[in-house]
This record gives C-alpha cells, structure tokens and sequence, in this order.
C-alpha cells in the first residue's frame, strides 16, 4: 500500500496499472513495505483508472523475477531488527491478467476487509507484548536491590505495577469481545480501530514505564524490556497511525 509521497492517505496512490491486451503494465513506487526483501509474491495496490479515489484501486500480484521490478533498500529501523522493511520499484512491470486479484476497482474494499483483522491482531499483540514486559520487571524488581531494600519495596514501584496490572485486566475482556465479534464477523471497523488504538497505546505506555523500573540496564540490550520499548514505538504507526484510528471511531459515532 504505502509510497514514499502516500501512507495514511491510502485513496491517493499513485502506482499506476495500465490495461495492454492481456496484461497489466504497472509503474510507480512501494516503500515501508514490511518482508518486501524476503517476499516471492507481493501484493499491490495499483491505480487502475486515472481519476477518481476509492473505486479506481485494484490489487494486483506481481512475482519476485517479473521484468521491471527492483527492491531498493532494506531500511533500517530503529526497532523490529527481526523483519524486512524494504522499498519496491515498478518500471514498466507487465503481469498478466490473471494475476489481478479478484474484480478491477474493487482493491480498496479488499483492503478494508483485511484491515480490520490486521488491527484487530495488532491489539491483541499490543497486549500480549504488555503481559510479558509486566513479567519481566515483577521478576526484575523482586531481584533487584537498592538502598539497602528490594527495587519491590518501594512504594512508587508497587503503585505503578499496580497501575500497569490494572490497565492490563481491564483491557483484557475488551479485548477478548472483539475477537469473539471478529469471530462472529460483527466486528465494525471502528471496533478493530478501537482494539488497535488501545492495544498499541497501552504497549507503549507499559514499555515505557517498565523500562524506567529496570534503571540504566533497561536501556541496555542486555534485557528484552530495552528491544520491547523501541518494537513498541512503531505500533501506533504502522497498520494506520492512531491518530487515523481516531477518525474511523469517531466517524462512526458521528454518522
Ligand atoms: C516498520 C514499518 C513497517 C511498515 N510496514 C508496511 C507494510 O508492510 N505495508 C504498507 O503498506 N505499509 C507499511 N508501513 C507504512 C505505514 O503503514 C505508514 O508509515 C503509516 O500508515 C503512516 O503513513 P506515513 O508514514 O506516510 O505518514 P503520514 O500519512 O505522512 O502521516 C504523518 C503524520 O500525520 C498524521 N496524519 C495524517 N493524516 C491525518 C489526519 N487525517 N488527521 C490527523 N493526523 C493525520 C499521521 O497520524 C502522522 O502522525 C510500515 C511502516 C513502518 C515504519
């Protein structure tokens, strides 16, 4: 999906897709695009009609050896070392009709259909990442003395982990009613960007604030809470930023 001039504003890509008999002549420009390196087949959002938004976007298939198509960099992060984040060139790349996916013009409808359960997973995440980094400093804090007394004992420690604990059970059954709606395929959009904006926020917060309890080696590789952090700072980014995860909610609760 994303370009290097069009991330949030999806409806304005600009990689193009030309009719030629039989096939597709696509040009244009990907970037950000996570195991793009590693990836044999990708997917892309392609503007198959010159003018209009939504309805002029279709999704085509292109394969790792097509004529015209180049990977440019792996960019490098300042988190998430465990993935690829690379940018894809299109010159002149020609793809044969059969690769277009599904029904021309209809490529913005699939993506909202996979965006929810893309959102929805990085809730869930959000989450999960959170229980562990509450694990990790329990442990740490229990070890770790100071002033003659366990980091534990001390009551700005107790009261922030109680915090952490509290939004973290709270958090859970929400969670857990939008994978049932997901399951129940009742999830509205808005719903998947609430699990979203929650879950990733929540990330970060917790993260940050169990960092700060492992003192100066939280700021080392040495323990996961440090990856954790700088992994967590994406997520309100990527998968649409939470400040377009607030305008999905609130669009809904205005119509
Ligand atoms: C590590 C990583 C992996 C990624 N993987 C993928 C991938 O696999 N595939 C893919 O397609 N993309 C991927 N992305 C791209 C990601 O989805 C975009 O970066 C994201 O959607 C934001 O787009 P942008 O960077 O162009 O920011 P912009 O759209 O330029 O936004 C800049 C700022 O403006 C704010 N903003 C924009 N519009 C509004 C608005 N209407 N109201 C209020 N604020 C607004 C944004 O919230 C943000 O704070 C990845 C990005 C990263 C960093």
């Amino acid at each position: 999906m994303t370009e290097p001039s069009t991330g949030s504003d999806l409806a304005s890509i600009s990689t193009s897709a030309t009719r030629d008999g039989d096939e597709w002549v696509i040009n244009g420009a990907k970037t950000f695009i996570t195991n793009g390196i590693n990836a044999d087949l990708v997917i892309v959002v392609c503007r198959t009609r010159p003018e209009g938004g939504r309805s002029a976007m279709s999704l085509l298939v292109v394969e790792r050896d097509m004529a015209g198509f180049e990977r440019g960099r792996n960019i490098e992060k300042i988190g998430q070392h465990s993935n690829d984040t690379a940018e894809l060139f299109f010159d002149d790349v020609r793809v044969p009709n059969g690769n277009l996916l599904g029904e021309e013009g209809n490529g913005f409808e699939y993506l909202g259909f996979n965006l929810a359960q893309e959102r929805l997973s990085m809730g869930i995440t959000g989450l999960a990442a959170s229980k562990a980094a509450l694990g990790w400093t329990i442990d740490y804090v229990t070890q770790r003395s100071a002033f003659g007394q366990p980091v534990a004992s001390f009551q700005n420690t107790k009261f922030v982990l109680a915090e952490m604990a509290t939004e973290l059970a709270v958090t859970e059954p929400f969670i857990d009613q939008c994978v049932m709606q997901h399951i129940a395929g009742t999830l509205s959009p808005a719903g998947a960007a609430m699990a979203k904006l929650w879950g990733t926020e929540l990330q970060q917060r917790v993260t940050d604030r169990c960092l700060q309890l492992f003192g100066g080696y939280g700021y080392t590789t040495e323990y996961p809470i440090g990856p954790a952090y700088v992994d967590a700072r994406v997520t309100t980014i990527y998968g649409g930023t939470s400040e377009i995860m607030k305008t999905i909610i609130a669009k809904e609760i205005l119509d």
